[in-house]
């Protein structure tokens, strides 16, 4: 039978600016997401009928709530299709840590479905339902450094993508997002004038990286949410600085924080020094607009890999 196996990316937001709240109940954002090669495995295997869904991680849903499913669902409804499928995903992304692994499933899923079962979409036509999945969806149709606007799922690549070293720490505390903006909301005043992921854009522009003026408005709100947390992410940021990384923030509503480095020395350093802390990093890498296509076309190409039954 023949298979799909992909990788399914997770993303960082190098920034993030909370503009209000709109009049839909949804928040008005700002950022700058990132693709980096920390992934996930999802294959998807053809049945006559039927979404089924396997996972090795306790905490994700393997009923139609799974992200993966509703992907899935969507899809098959939106082409007529009517045969079935078993989406198998093997997590190495942390759940619930900001690094957008169930928004990254449900794009991977659509972008596979939508060359299993030949309906031709695309990047583009897959948009819209990627925007009713969720607002993080969209950005991983597309990858790569990108500008996320309105929910932060309009999506505008940048020209000069970021590359370099990435250095997780996943707190091993899972943050709720909506939780989060709760907080955010009880504290939300409206800044239209915010500008500083504008700024960073047109000063990149003219080829300079301003990271210093970057940062996460939900840094707050989530340390509220979960002030254990605390402590240890003053402690991470103080190693990945003295390590030497160019950024050092917390990605999404947390608990994932990272650290950005230009060269891989740094980088090492930066993880022993985390290590002889007693934190645990994982070392990746960024993945461009130009890398992350490649590798979709790589793994979307004419010919479906076969792969054996898992169970
Ligand atoms: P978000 O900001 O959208 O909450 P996140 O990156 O912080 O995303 P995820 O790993 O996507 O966190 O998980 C968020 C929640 O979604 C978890 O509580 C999990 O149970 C649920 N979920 C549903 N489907 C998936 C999936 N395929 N992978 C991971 N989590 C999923």
């Amino acid at each position: 039978m023949k298979a799909l196996r992909l990788a399914s990316y997770a993303k960082v937001n190098l920034g993030l600016e909370v503009l209000g709240l709109r009049a839909d109940g949804y928040h008005e954002l700002r950022t700058l997401f990132q693709t980096i090669d920390l992934h996930d495995d999802i294959v998807l295997r053809p049945r006559r009928s039927g979404i089924v869904v396997r996972c090795d991680h306790p905490s994700v849903p393997r009923d139609g709530t799974n992200l993966a499913a509703r992907a899935a669902e969507a899809l098959a409804r939106h082409g007529g299709v009517t045969q079935g499928v078993e989406i198998v995903i093997t997590k190495r992304i942390p759940v619930a840590g900001g690094l957008g692994g169930g928004s990254s499933n449900a794009a991977t899923t659509l972008l596979g479905l939508d060359r299993l079962w030949g309906l031709g979409l695309g990047p583009a036509g897959l948009q819209p339902l990627a925007r009713r999945l969720g607002a993080d969806v969209p950005f991983f149709l597309v990858g790569g450094t990108a500008l996320g606007l309105a929910r932060g799922d309009e999506v505008y690549p940048l020209r000069r993508q970021v590359r370099g070293h990435i250095v997780v720490v996943d707190a091993g505390r899972p943050v709720s997002t909506a939780a989060v903006f709760r907080r955010v909301d009880e504290s939300l005043t409206p800044r239209e004038n915010s500008y500083s992921i504008f700024l960073f854009v047109s000063r990149d522009l003219e080829g300079e990286r301003a990271f210093s003026i970057l940062s996460n408005d939900l840094e707050n709100a989530a340390l509220a949410e979960a002030p254990a947390l605390r402590e240890a992410i003053e402690r991470t940021r103080g190693l990945l600085r003295g390590a030497g990384c160019s950024l050092a923030a917390l990605s999404g509503s947390g608990s994932s924080f990272f650290g950005l480095f230009e060269d891989a020395r740094r980088a090492g350093r930066a993880a022993r020094a985390l290590e002889a802390a007693g934190l645990r990093s994982l070392g990746c890498r960024t993945l461009s607009l130009e890398e992350y296509r490649k590798r979709w076309s790589r793994s979307l190409g004419p010919v479906a890999v076969r792969v054996g039954r898992t169970r």
